[in-house]
């Protein structure tokens, strides 16, 4: 038996045509157009594709996507004075500061100076605070999107049994708590967990933010389990280079009932939810009733 492939690009898709008709809808009712800030200290190859995708999903959605690069030597002082221009600029509904940021700078002083109502991303420690106490919170986009699609593939996720491997802020924690507000039961595991492969058998949803290629082999997975894979691996294999996940899928496949692939999964539905979140931003702004 091999299981259902979660379709994140198909999914991604469906979110940003949503996005998009609301959007439109903010145009023709107030004259109000979302506007997503992004800014990207220095030339990581990895962060210039991704804000550059997130600079044409942005305008592809009829959004202002405005993008802030500065060089790698640019000082906290200058970093800190453009987020806090970019708070005060009423065309701005969110900000992302590109991670990872270069070494000399403080990200966690950098994310906590944006203002947690532009947050969009959902680092800022109100926003983590919000999440953890179930009040309403802009939500890490990652989790966000891996969340819609185990909504939509189970309904209801109330009491089933949940694995994280990973406990990143971006990643493992806001997913358990996510998974833990829709009533799952929820183990994180880490490197220093013991006899991993028993604790992940247990799950019902396994979610895997590792990092490591292909870690998790197919023996791993109770079968009928719904395998959500976050990891985004750049290996070589037969001379080519090439992207996995943190599950051998090849194995997981025949296990599983339902597993996102890599790419096509989880990566797509990033940015669709960075985008709702910005919506959302910008309807919490201005007062006005929140997309679904
Ligand atoms: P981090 O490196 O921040 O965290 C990795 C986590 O995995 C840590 O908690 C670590 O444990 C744990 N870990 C490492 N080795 C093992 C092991 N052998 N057994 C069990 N746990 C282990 O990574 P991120 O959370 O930022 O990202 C995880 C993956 O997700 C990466 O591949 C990344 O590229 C991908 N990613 C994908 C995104 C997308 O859009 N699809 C977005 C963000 C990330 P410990 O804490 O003990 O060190």
């Amino acid at each position: 038996m091999s299981a259902k492939i979660i379709d994140g690009k198909a999914f991604a898709a469906r979110v940003r045509a949503e996005v998009a008709t609301h959007v439109a809808r903010l145009q023709e009712t107030q004259g109000l157009t979302p506007g997503l800030a992004v800014v990207l200290v220095g030339e990581d190859p990895a962060s210039q594709v991704y804000v550059k995708n997130k600079g044409i999903q942005t305008r592809e959605v009829g959004m202002n996507s405005y993008e802030h690069k500065l060089s790698a030597d640019t000082s906290e002082a200058d970093l800190l004075a453009l987020i806090a221009r970019l708070n005060a600029d009423p065309a701005v509904h969110g900000i992302l500061v590109q991670l990872p940021l270069p070494k000399h700078l403080d990200a966690d002083l950098v994310i906590n100076a944006i203002d947690p109502a532009k947050d969009v991303d959902g680092f800022h420690i109100s926003n983590v605070g919000l999440l953890g106490t179930g009040q309403k919170a802009m939500v890490p986009c990652t989790p966000l999107g891996c969340l819609m699609m185990l909504r939509d593939h189970h309904g209801s996720l109330a009491g089933l049994t949940a694995v994280v491997v990973g406990r990143s802020n971006i990643v493992g924690k806001p997913m358990a708590q996510l998974l833990l507000a829709d009533s799952c039961t929820v183990t994180i595991a880490h490197s220093r967990t013991k006899d991993l492969a028993e604790v992940c058998r247990r799950a019902d949803i396994l979610v895997a933010a590792v990092g490591r290629p292909e870690m998790i082999p197919g023996d791993w997975v109770k079968p009928g389990a719904t395998v959500i894979d976050v990891g985004i691996n750049r290996i070589e294999r037969d001379g080519k280079g090439k992207l996995v996940g943190d599950v051998h899928f090849d194995s997981a496949v025949q296990v599983a009932g339902a597993i996102t692939p890599v790419p096509g999964g989880v990566g797509p539905m990033t940015i669709a939810c960075l985008l709702a979140n910005t919506l959302t931003a910008c309807c919490r702004a201005h007062g006005l009733a929140e997309p679904e």
